[in-house]
């Protein structure tokens, strides 16, 4: 059976159309966890708030603990102007991120548009990797995997294959990050879900090869669980012909 199939590509397209509709060539984050979620990657529970109280409905209707992101049009990277607060225990804490982070970003980004404010489930905290896709005018579409952290960011140990990526593919991609290592389990660390990275790296494969507007995912980071996965941020760029 073709497992791409089994996924939703229709609600995917449908974001996409209305993101090329509204010429919006980076997702806003909401939208990217959905599509991500259409293709059966687990993603956070959330909602978007467009002012503090109704915030604080959310996170109610959520769960303590949430965290706060600003959703703008104009921002992708959200930490580097103050747009990201975790961690937050109760209504108080909502009433006080939400005020912090629109301060900061109207400080820092004065032109920013701001759409709202997405507020999420806090998961809990784990090793956080890199699952990443992109369109190379060469090659075509391709996966990336990283473990994360500085591993990344410092020693640019990542792995790349050409999708569609086959099970055992994407799991030497794993392997041959040195970072990986720290998912396989050590003294008294449990292993982690390394089939569930497995699969988000052939979902991740899928979508490349499925929609060809899309130029590039990150999904930064992941968090792995003894049990599971899930991406807590995700950033999706259409190409703009
Ligand atoms: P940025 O746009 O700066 O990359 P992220 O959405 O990645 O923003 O958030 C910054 C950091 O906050 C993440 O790297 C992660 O460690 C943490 N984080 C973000 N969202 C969540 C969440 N829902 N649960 C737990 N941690 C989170
Ligand atoms: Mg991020």
């Amino acid at each position: 059976m073709n497992k791409i199939a089994t996924y939703n590509l229709k609600a995917a397209k449908r974001i996409i159309q209305k993101a090329v509709e509204q010429k919006q060539y980076t997702l806003l984050e909401p939208d990217a966890k959905e599509l991500i979620g259409a293709f059966g990657i687990t993603t956070t529970r959330r909602m978007v708030a467009s002012s503090a109280s109704e915030a604080i409905q959310a996170a109610t209707s959520i769960g303590y603990p949430v965290v706060l992101k600003i959703v703008s049009t104009d921002i992708s990277h959200k930490t580097d102007i103050g747009g990201v607060k975790v961690g937050i225990k109760d209504d108080e804490g909502v009433r006080t991120a939400y005020e912090e982070i629109i301060r900061s970003v109207k400080d820092r980004k004065p032109d920013a548009m701001i759409i709202g404010m997405l507020v999420e489930e806090m998961a809990t905290p784990s090793t956080e990797v890199i699952v990443g896709g992109l369109r190379d005018p060469q090659f075509g579409p391709a996966v990336m995997f990283g473990a994360g952290g500085i591993f990344v960011e410092i020693y640019k140990d990542v792995s790349f294959r050409i999708a569609p990526v086959e099970e055992y593919e994407a799991s030497d991609m794993i392997n041959e990050v040195k970072g990986s290592k720290i998912l396989k389990g050590f003294r008294n660390t449990e292993a982690l879900d390394i089939p569930a990275l497995v699969q988000t790296i052939i979902q991740v494969s899928n979508i490349m090869v499925s929609i060809e507007e899309i130029k590039e995912i990150d999904l930064n980071p992941i968090l792995i669980y003894t049990k599971g996965i899930k991406a807590v941020d995700a950033r999706i760029i259409l190409s703009s012909l």
